[in-house]
């Protein structure tokens, strides 16, 4: 829920910082040219405003992009960048036994995702594998008999 809430506010975020950019685009540039005693629309008719709009239209996109860019990389748990990515998997044997992909850790230990870097026939999904409490875990290693 927290991971979901997270990308709606930075959605939120960058809405807001896209529409003050909107609002001083309307404000600062000049209204679309008068020709014959007819007032020509901003979008096709004015070069300025078709090449504002073309700008808006690539930043716009490319903000979602970087959002959604960063929420794949993030921990499902904590939130925090995915760290200390290794390749995994052998070329060599790509296509069944050993596709090759990326795995990136969690630095609080929370979880690992393996993003898959050979796409056969469709996208394959990344996989997010939580992991238990490693605290747990390594007083279970020292509980061992010797
Ligand atoms: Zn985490």
């Amino acid at each position: 829920m927290r991971y979901w809430g997270y990308f709606i506010g930075k959605l939120a975020g960058a809405a807001v910082g896209m529409y003050a950019l909107w609002l001083a685009m309307q404000a600062l540039l000049p209204e679309p040219v008068e020709f014959m005693r007819v007032k020509m629309g901003g979008f096709t008719q004015d070069l300025t405003w078709t090449l504002a709009y073309l700008l808006y239209w690539l930043l716009a996109c490319g903000v979602l992009a970087f959002v959604v860019w960063d929420q794949r990389r993030r921990c499902r748990i904590c939130l925090r960048r995915l760290r200390m990515p290794i390749h995994t998997g052998n070329w060599g044997l790509a296509l069944l036994f050993a596709p090759p992909q990326t795995e990136s850790i969690c630095p609080f230990g929370h979880g690992t995702l393996a993003s898959p870097e050979t796409h056969t026939s469709t996208a394959q999904p990344e996989s997010w594998e939580r992991h238990g409490d490693m605290w747990e875990e390594l007083e279970q290693m020292d509980q061992r008999p010797r």
